[in-house]
Parts: structure tokens; C-alpha cells; sequence
């Protein structure tokens, strides 16, 4: 199945030009066919060091921080209105380049849209406070934009993971150096084509595709004063090591091992369908998949079951087909990884119960089936490491305080669900176990993708908070002004 895609420019985006070159040109593949897609240029270091300095003369100098917050809201209700009207390339882009099932594509570019809306109206709802010293001493914080950001994406939610970062951002009157994923550019380069279209003066965005050398420039580079980074947790780590010297504001979204509680007195049905999405949705390769699933002992053949029964609603195929819900994985390197994964579990001694291959009838493209282990002990690789693919992991528990354990026996700590009848267990639950998020008996994916709610993680799972108005506590800087007034 094919479709056109739509023309894009393929070279950096630099004070508000794309440029007529960059470095030698990188093949962009499609991951349900492996066939190239595009050429994309990557920045240069000149050209992202020119970018650097675009940006900084705008923060400095030009209009972008000092527009009165209602204008600066306006541009960013445009941008919203300019993805929409081209809502359908971007589907395509993220389906093709990104492996995403097209209904699941659509999903994301409205939600990309609707993050601009979003911060659009929150600047003039995010101020400082007035605070009580004495008498004769008038104290009051104000809100000031951060200033020149750098922004670094991953390839798993690329349209996302961009509006996520650059609508607080400018939201705040900041500037913008975003580098996209090497293997996902594509939807980002249009999205500089609509920021282009919308009013937003030359320099404030600027979009350098390429690779680890770029990011690491840009963490590095003293002229920065933060940045916020989207990706695994040891190239996270990576880059908080290299803003160190200038010590930059950092943000970090990194990765995941989440847990799902079920216990014996849930809603196994509701649990087990729930546990479907979580774990598979964008076929597993997402921060908040939640790829153990911690039973209670007594219910754990009945979850099995129900959780089988769901999978088989699961269908592996292209992404352009509407019916598809399993899209291929991202790279043939990626692929290998995933199975490396699977065979070490297997050798561990986990049991394998549905998938752990390709589709016999997809032999071309990164597919790989939805793939469930059973007798998987805490002290597994698989229950520790991140696999990003299509992998989960079933595992008994006997109490509460087990469950607590065995969820919090992870270096990560960003999302997870907990399952029960007794809101009582429920919530104690969902307290005493450290993660960024947590849903209680329900919600399908991410338990907290709600765009209005903090995202984000604890321990090895990142620094800092996306989305709601949490964002907008990286994008600023808090400034103390005190007046004597006697
Ligand atoms: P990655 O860490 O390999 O790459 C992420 C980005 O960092 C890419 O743009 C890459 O080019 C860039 N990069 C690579 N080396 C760099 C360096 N030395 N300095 C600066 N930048 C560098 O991650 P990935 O494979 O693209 O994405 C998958 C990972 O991202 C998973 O671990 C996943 O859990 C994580 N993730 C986390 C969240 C979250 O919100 N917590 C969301 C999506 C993905």
C-alpha cells in the first residue's frame, strides 16, 4: 500500500530560511518496507552554531520575548490552525516515517495541534506572586522566559514530542534550536514550514535535523541556558553530563519499565484490554508502555487468559491500512534489538506465551508480534530493562507490600497502573509507588497524556515536568524583586 507523501524541505531550518545545504544527504526509511522515503541534509556544526547565535540575537534583541503575551498567544493558535489545515500530510509523515498506525497518527496530530492551543492561552494564567516580608518592603516575583533553549527529540512520537516542547517554550518567549530524531525528521521540517507561515519572527524556531554530534554541540555550547531533552536514559545522562560546564537548565523524559498491578479483587476483563494498549500500543515503543505486569497470584490464570483473548484483536500490518493497530518497529537495528531481548529471556528461563517472531506474514519491514512471558522473576533482564518494543512480562505477587516492592525494584520511575475493587488498596498503592504518573483502574495508554497534567518521571525516568502548566516552570526563570518602600 502506498500513498504520496507530501513535498517537504529536507535541510536545516535556520533564521527562519531552509537552507540550500547542509551535511551529505541521509537516506529516511520507512520502517514498514525498509524502502527510502527522503534525503534529509543534516545541520552542520557551522550551520547549527549560526542557528545558536539566530537564536540568541532574537532572545536578546528582537520582538519574540517582549511581545505582549496575548500577541505571542494568537501566533501560537495559527500554528494549532496550520497543522490542522495540513493535518493530513502530517498523519502521513508520522505513518510512514514513524511505523504509526494512521488512525493512531491522525490521534497525535490533533493532539499536536491542540498543545499549541493549549499553551496559546496559558501565559497570561502563569505569573509570579506577591509575597508578605514587612511593612516597608514590597516583594513580588515576576515570570521571565528562560531564553535560548535546545530542544531534542526521540523518533517514537516525533510530531509530539516537538509540540510538547516547543509550544511552552515559546509560549514563554523563549527561542528555539529543536534537533529531531535522525531517523524521524520528517514531520518536524513540515512543522517549520507552518511555524514559517504563522508570524513567528526569523531566528525564534530554528530546526537542525542530525545526529548525537549536533545534540551534544547544543548541550555543550555556552551561548544555551537550557535544555530540554527527550530520549533514553543514557544518552539523558549524556547530556546533563555536557550542560554541566555551562550549567544549563536541564529536562529530561527519559526511559521506562513500568508497572500494572492487578489484583485479584479488579475488573480482570477491564485490567486485561487496558493492559493491551499499555503495552502495546506504538507497538511498545513508548516511555509509558507498560511492559510488566505484576498479578496477584490467585487471578493470575484468569488475567493470562483474558489478556490472550484481547491480543488477538491486535493486527500487525501497514500503516496505511485503516484496520492496522500494530505497526512495525523503527529501524532493522531496533528489530534485532527487540529479539536480542526476547532470546535472553528465554534463556533466562521466562516462558513464552504468545509471539516472540516476526508475522509469518510479514516478511518484509520491521514487524514483530505482540509477545507475552509468563514466570518472569524480579532478577530477569526482562523485568529490569527497557525493551521498547512489543514485549511484556507477567509476574505473580502474594501482598500489597509485595506489589509495592516489586513495582518500585526498578531504576525507572514514570508511569504504571494499579488495578483493584478496594479503593482503599488502590490508592494506597498508587502512593507508595514512585513513579512520575500513575493510573487507577482504567485508562487504556500513558496514564496521564492528558495535555492539561504534568509529564513526567522520577529516578532514572528524568528530571523536571512537560505538559499543563508544569512546563511553563522550565521555560521561565523566577526573578525576585524587592522595593523599599519607606
Ligand atoms: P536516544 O537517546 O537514542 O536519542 C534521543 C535523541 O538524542 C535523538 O534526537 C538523538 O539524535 C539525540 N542524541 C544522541 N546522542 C546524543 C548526545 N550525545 N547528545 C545529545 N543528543 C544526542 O533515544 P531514542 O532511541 O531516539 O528514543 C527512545 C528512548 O527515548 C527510550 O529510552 C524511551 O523510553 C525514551 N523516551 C522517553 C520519553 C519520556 O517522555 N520519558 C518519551 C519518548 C521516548
Amino acid at each position: 500500500m502506498t500513498r504520496a507523501l507530501p513535498p517537504i524541505r529536507q535541510t536545516p531550518f535556520i533564521a527562519g530560511v531552509f537552507q540550500t545545504t547542509g551535511g551529505p544527504r541521509e537516506p529516511i526509511f520507512d520502517p514498514a518496507t525498509n524502502d527510502p522515503i527522503g534525503q534529509v541534509a543534516p545541520a552542520t556544526p557551522a550551520q547549527a552554531i549560526e542557528a545558536i547565535a539566530a537564536a540568541r540575537r532574537e532572545f536578546d534583541h528582537g520582538d519574540w520575548p517582549r511581545m505582549p503575551v496575548y500577541e505571542r498567544g494568537q501566533i501560537l493558535r495559527a500554528i494549532a490552525d496550520g497543522i490542522l489545515a495540513r493535518a493530513e500530510d502530517f498523519a502521513l509523515l508520522e505513518a510512514v516515517n514513524g511505523g504509526k498506525p494512521i488512525s493512531g497518527a491522525r490521534r497525535e496530530v490533533a493532539g499536536a495541534a491542540r498543545v499549541f492551543n493549549y499553551y496559546a492561552g496559558a501565559m497570561d494564567k502563569f505569573f509570579g506572586d506577591t509575597i508578605p516580608i514587612s511593612d516597608n518592603l514590597l516583594n513580588f516575583t515576576l515570570r521571565e522566559p528562560l531564553g535560548v533553549v535546545a530542544q531534542i527529540t526521540p523518533w517514537n512520537f516525533p510530531l509530539l514530542a516537538a509540540a510538547w516542547k516547543l509550544a511552552p517554550a515559546l509560549a514563554a518567549g523563549c527561542t528555539c534550536l529543536l534537533k529531531p530524531s535522525p531517523l524521524t525528521p520528517m514531520s518536524t521540517l513540515l512543522l517549520a514550514e507552518v511555524i514559517a507561515a504563522c508570524g513567528v519572527p526569523a531566528g525564534v524556531v530554528n530546526i537542525l535535523p542530525g545526529g548525537g554530534e549536533i545534540g551534544q554541540l547544543l548541550a555543550e555550547h555556552d551561548t544555551i541556558d537550557g535544555i530540554s531533552f527527550t530520549g533514553s536514559t543514557a544518552v539523558g545522562a549524556a547530556v546533563m553530563r555536557a550542560a554541566a560546564g555551562t550549567v544549563k537548565s536541564v529536562a529530561l523524559e527519559l526511559g521506562g519499565k513500568n508497572a500494572c498491578i492487578v489484583f485479584a479483587d479488579a475488573d480482570i476483563a477491564k485490567a486485561a484490554k487496558s493492559a493491551v494498549g499499555a503495552a502495546f500500543g506504538n507497538a511498545g515503543q513508548s516511555c509509558s508502555a507498560r511492559s510488566r505486569l505484576l498479578v496477584q497470584r490467585s487471578a493470575v490464570e484468569a488475567f493470562t487468559e483474558a489478556l490472550v483473548r484481547e491480543l488477538a484483536g491486535l493486527k500487525p500490518g501497514s500503516p496505511l491500512d485503516a484496520a492496522t493497530t500494530l505497526g512495525p518497529l523503527i529501524s532493522q537495528a531496533h528489530w534485532s534489538r527487540v529479539d536480542h531481548n526476547v532470546r535472553r529471556a528465554e534463556i533466562e528461563g521466562a516462558r513464552l506465551l504468545t509471539g516472540g517472531h516476526r508475522p509469518d506474514d510479514l516478511p518484509g519491514g520491521n514487524f514483530y508480534l505482540p509477545t507475552v512471558f509468563a514466570d518472569v522473576a524480579p532478577d530477569m533482564a526482562l523485568y529490569r530493562e527497557e525493551v521498547f518494543g512489543p514485549v511484556c512480562s507477567i509476574t505473580p505477587f502474594d501482598t500489597e507490600a509485595d506489589a509495592v516492592g516489586m513495582a518500585n525494584a526498578s531504576a525507572y520511575g514514570l508511569n504504571g497502573s494499579v488495578w483493584s475493587r478496594d479503593i482503599g488498596q488502590a490508592l494506597r498503592v498508587a502512593k507508595a509507588v514512585r513513579t512520575g504518573m500513575i493510573a487507577v483502574n482504567g485508562l487504556p495508554s500513558a496514564s496521564s497524556t492528558s495535555l492539561f497534567a504534568p509529564f513526567g518521571g522520577t529516578k532514572r525516568s528524568g528530571l523536571g515536568r512537560e505538559l499543563g502548566m508544569s512546563a511553563l516552570a522550565f521555560y521561565t526563570e523566577i526573578k525576585t524583586v524587592t522595593v523599599d518602600l519607606s
